[in-house]
């Protein structure tokens, strides 16, 4: 149709600048690594961050999301019914059987990487432990659409049907988050287009060799429906169902998908 061949692709950076935007991604795999490695029983979500910080700082980058939009934190820790941009806190203690999300952006050299996971403080409920490898599968089952050639939606209907197959595979009823998705990503964190985590395929613009995209299925153990707190951040499921949340920046090359953010 017409209004596509006027929509400008998603602007493809050199596999230098793909280098450049890993060497943030790596720092930001490296922090998830090390926040995860400390969160036990008994820390609290604001002693994740300061791990975080120093991480991101000893590297040499700038925690992204610290002051972006006012966040008071370097990273987002999203218990349980947090969904996502839980405000790291004292008074947030973990607990055997939370499943907690952290999400981290690091700037380096003037490029960014974003990416999240999540995983269980101790012993998890079956069904938790079930949506947090559902929600990691359908990351990498999704990001398999980002190939040049494809257009956005595309990677949000590879989401969509990845998500109702890990209904399937896993055996867990799944709700896709309404209204919240991934995004552009480059020299700034959020850059257009946003990505939804369902839909039609075959619209938006074009992806094509060295666009990057951070992907980010939010998927729930019950409804699609979110609430904002009064912090004006943090985003809870409106059933208090539990939340997952996985991301990486990915580029579309020749040779297929390039997660950008890697962790060991
Ligand atoms: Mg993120
Ligand atoms: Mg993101």
């Amino acid at each position: 149709m017409a209004f596509r061949s006027k929509r400008r692709p998603i602007p493809g950076k050199s596999p230098a600048e793909l280098d450049a935007m890993q060497a943030a991604g790596e720092i930001v795999g490296r922090t998830l690594q090390a926040v995860k490695a400390a969160a036990k029983p008994g820390v609290s979500t604001l002693e994740l961050d300061g791990i975080a910080e120093a991480t991101i700082r000893e590297a040499g980058a700038y925690p992204t999301f610290l002051g972006y939009q006012g966040f008071p934190g370097s990273i987002c820790t999203s218990v349980n019914e947090v969904i996502v941009h839980g405000i790291p806190g004292r008074e947030t203690i973990l607990e055997p059987g939370d499943l907690v999300s952290v999400d981290c952006g690091a700037t380096f050299n003037g490029w960014v990487g974003d990416s999240a996971w999540s995983f269980g403080i101790g012993e998890i409920d079956e069904d938790v432990d079930k949506l947090n490898r559902a929600t990691e599968w359908v990351l990498h089952e999704g990001l398999q659409a980002m190939v040049p050639g494809n257009r956005l939606t595309d990677v949000s209907h590879a989401l969509e049907l990845a998500t109702r197959e890990a209904e399937r595979r896993f055996g867990v009823d799944l709700g896709i988050v309404d209204g919240y998705g991934g995004h552009g990503i480059g020299r700034t964190m959020h850059e257009d287009p946003y990505l939804a985590n369902e839909g039609r395929p075959g619209r938006g613009p074009l992806i094509q060799e060295g666009s990057v995209l951070a992907i980010e299925p939010m998927l729930t153990l019950g409804t699609e429906d979110s609430a904002v707190l009064e912090d004006d951040w943090t985003v809870v499921t409106l059933d208090g169902s539990y939340a997952a949340h996985w991301e990486h920046t990915v580029a579309a090359t020749a040779e297929g998908p390039r997660i950008l953010t890697p962790r060991k």
